[in-house]
C-alpha cells in the first residue's frame, strides 16, 4: 500500500504557520516511507474563500520547502484537487447517502433553529438540531422538494451510546453520540460543508493517513459515521497537538504573528523556520536541534511526536535562524540570501519616488528607508507623548486601523487611503491628529515618508505587526475595553 497523506487548508485568510507545521508532519511521514504528499484545497465557504488566499498559501508552503506531489497546480491523478470544482461528486455521494436511509432532508428556517437553540441554552442542554425534519413523510418531502422549498441534507446520528475511534498517538478515543450533531452535509446553496467533502475527497484521493490539528478531534465520529455509511474503510487518523504561546494559551495573532509571510519578510530562512516547526512537539533520535527537512524525513517516527502542548517561542525560532545563518551559510552565499530576500521583501521601486524626493545624497537614503527594511521596532509609549491625542485614544486608533486595514482585499495605495481617511473622519478627529500615532507606530519617527506610502510599501503583514506592537508599547488593550471597542467599531458603517 503507498502511503498517502494530505493537507487541506482552507483559502479563508493569510498562511497560517499552524498550517505548515501540519503539512510538515503530513510531508514526512509520507516521505518517509516512499508516500505521496497531496495538497488539496477546501474552499467550501463560498463567502469566505479567495483566490488570493490560495495562492498565497500555495507560495508560502513551497517557500518552505514543503512540496507536494499533486494538487490544484500541479495536477495529478484524483484532480481536480480544488473542491468547488468537484460538486456534482458530493451531489452524487449526499444523493447516496439520501436514498440508503442515513441522511435527509431538512426544511427547518433559520428563525426555528434560531428559537431552538435559545430553548436549548435556557434549559442548559447542548444545542444542536433536534430532529425535526426526520418525521416528514416521504410524500411531504416530496412535495416540499416539488416547490423548490429551501433545505439542507444532514447526516442521521445515533442518539445513543459511545463512538470509540483510534487516534495514532492518543490510542482509543470515546466520544458520546449525544455531544454529536446531526450534520449539515450540503448547504442550502448545493455546496457541502467541510465533513462531507473532506470524507469524500480523503476516499476518493486514497488518502491513507490524516495527519491533522487536535480542533478536529471533535469531528472524528461523524467523519467515522460517514465512512460506515459509505461502506468504505476510514484513512488512519493522527491529531497533533496544537502549537502555543509561551503562556500556553493556543497559539494567536494577538501575542505571536502567525503569518508565515511575516517571518519570510522579517528575515528569516525558511529552512530554520521548517527546522523550528519539526521541533513542534517532536525531537530528532539524538534530540538535535538544528537538522534539514531531508533529515527530518530521514529519521521521522510518528511515535516521537509528544503531547503535551509544543510552544512556538519566537526567541528560540530567531536564536535558531541565527545559528543556520552562521553554521549554515558562507559568505557568499549569505551574501547572495541576504541580497535576494532584501530585493523579494522591499518594493524598491515603489520606495524609490519616496526617497528621491527626500535624499539628497544616496548616502540619506540608509536613514530614511530604514524602517522598511527592519523587522519589528522598539517602541515605548513615550514616543507617542507628543502627539496631540490621549494614549487611549490613539490605542484606539491603531487597533481601528489594525481592523480596517485587515478588511482590505487589494493591497494598493488608494484603497489603504480611502480605509484610513473613512475612518479618520468616522470618528471625527483631525486626519493630521489621526495619522501621527500610526507615523510612529510604523517608521518609529515623528517625521517620514507618508503614512499611506508607508503602509503600501511596508505591506500588510508588517504593518499590522507594526501597529499591535504600538498598541503594546502604549500598554495594551484590556480584555474588557477590547470588547467595547469591538462594539464601536462594529457600529461604524464601512465603505460600500
Ligand atoms: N479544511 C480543514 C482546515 O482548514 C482541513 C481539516 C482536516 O485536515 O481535516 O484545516
Amino acid at each position: 500500500m503507498t502511503i498517502r497523506t494530505r493537507i487541506a487548508p482552507s483559502p479563508t485568510g493569510d498562511p497560517h504557520v499552524g498550517t505548515a507545521y501540519i503539512a510538515l508532519f503530513n510531508l514526512c511521514f509520507a516521505r518517509s516511507q516512499g508516500g505521496k504528499f497531496i495538497l488539496r484545497i477546501e474552499d467550501t465557504d463560498q463567502q469566505r474563500s479567495t483566490e488570493h488566499s490560495e495562492k498565497a498559501i500555495l507560495q508560502a508552503l513551497s517557500w518552505l520547502g514543503l512540496q507536494w506531489d499533486e494538487g490544484p497546480d500541479v495536477g495529478g491523478p484524483f484532480a481536480p484537487y480544488r473542491q468547488s470544482e468537484r460538486k456534482a461528486v458530493y451531489q452524487e455521494h449526499v444523493q447516496t447517502l439520501i436514498e440508503k436511509g442515513h441522511a435527509f432532508h431538512c426544511f427547518c428556517s433559520q428563525e426555528r433553529l434560531d428559537q431552538l437553540r435559545k430553548q436549548q441554552m435556557e434549559n442548559k442542554e447542548k444545542p444542536g438540531y433536534d430532529g425535526h425534519c426526520l418525521n416528514l413523510s416521504k410524500q411531504e418531502v416530496e412535495s416540499k422538494l416539488a416547490n423548490n422549498e429551501s433545505h439542507v441534507v444532514r447526516m442521521k446520528v445515533p442518539s445513543e451510546g459511545v463512538c470509540e475511534f483510534d487516534d495514532m498517538l492518543r490510542g482509543t478515543i470515546s466520544i458520546e453520540w449525544s455531544q454529536v450533531d446531526m450534520q449539515v452535509l450540503m448547504k442550502a446553496d448545493g455546496m457541502p460543508t467541510y465533513h462531507l467533502a473532506n470524507v469524500v475527497d480523503d476516499h476518493l484521493m486514497q488518502i491513507t493517513h490524516v495527519i491533522r490539528g487536535e480542533e478536529w478531534i471533535s469531528s472524528a465520529p461523524k467523519h467515522q459515521l460517514l465512512y460506515q455509511y459509505f461502506g468504505w474503510q476510514m484513512p488512519v487518523l493522527c491529531h497533533m497537538p496544537l502549537l502555543r504561546n509561551p503562556d500556553k494559551s493556543k497559539l494567536s495573532k494577538r501575542k505571536n504573528p502567525t503569518g508565515i509571510n511575516y517571518y519570510r519578510r522579517a528575515g528569516y530562512l525558511p529552512e530554520a523556520l521548517t527546522n523550528y516547526l519539526g521541533r513542534m512537539g517532536w525531537s530528532m533520535p539524538d534530540e538535535s536541534e538544528k537538522f534539514s527537512l531531508q533529515s527530518m524525513i530521514d529519521n521521522f517516527d510518528i511515535k516521537r511526536v509528544t503531547l503535551g502542548g509544543p510552544t512556538f517561542d519566537l526567541e528560540k525560532l530567531s536564536w535558531l535562524n541565527g545559528t543556520w545563518i552562521r553554521e549554515e551559510l558562507n559568505d557568499e552565499e549569505f551574501l547572495n540570501r541576504y541580497t535576494s530576500w532584501l530585493r523579494d521583501s522591499v518594493d524598491f521601486l515603489k520606495l524609490s519616488p519616496l526617497v528621491k524626493e527626500r535624499a539628497d545624497i544616496f548616502g540619506d537614503i540608509a536613514e530614511l528607508g530604514a524602517y522598511f527594511i527592519k523587522d519589528r521596532l522598539t517602541l515605548r509609549q513615550q514616543d507617542f507623548e507628543a502627539n496631540k491625542l490621549s494614549i487611549e485614544d490613539q490605542m484606539k486608533v491603531l487597533q481601528f486601523v489594525l481592523w480596517r486595514v485587515e478588511e482590505i482585499q487589494s493591497w494598493t495605495r488608494g484603497e489603504i487611503e480611502k480605509q484610513v481617511f473613512d475612518l479618520s473622519e468616522k470618528l471625527e478627529i483631525k486626519i493630521r491628529d489621526f495619522v501621527a500615532p500610526i507615523f510612529v507606530a510604523l517608521s518609529g519617527k515623528t517625521s517620514a515618508i507618508s503614512v499611506i506610502d508607508s503602509m503600501e510599501v511596508l505591506g500588510l503583514d508588517m504593518t499590522r505587526i507594526r501597529l499591535r506592537d504600538a498598541i503594546d508599547a502604549m500598554g495594551g488593550v484590556s480584555k474588557k475595553s477590547a470588547k467595547k471597542l469591538e462594539k464601536e467599531y462594529a457600529a461604524i458603517p464601512r465603505l460600500s
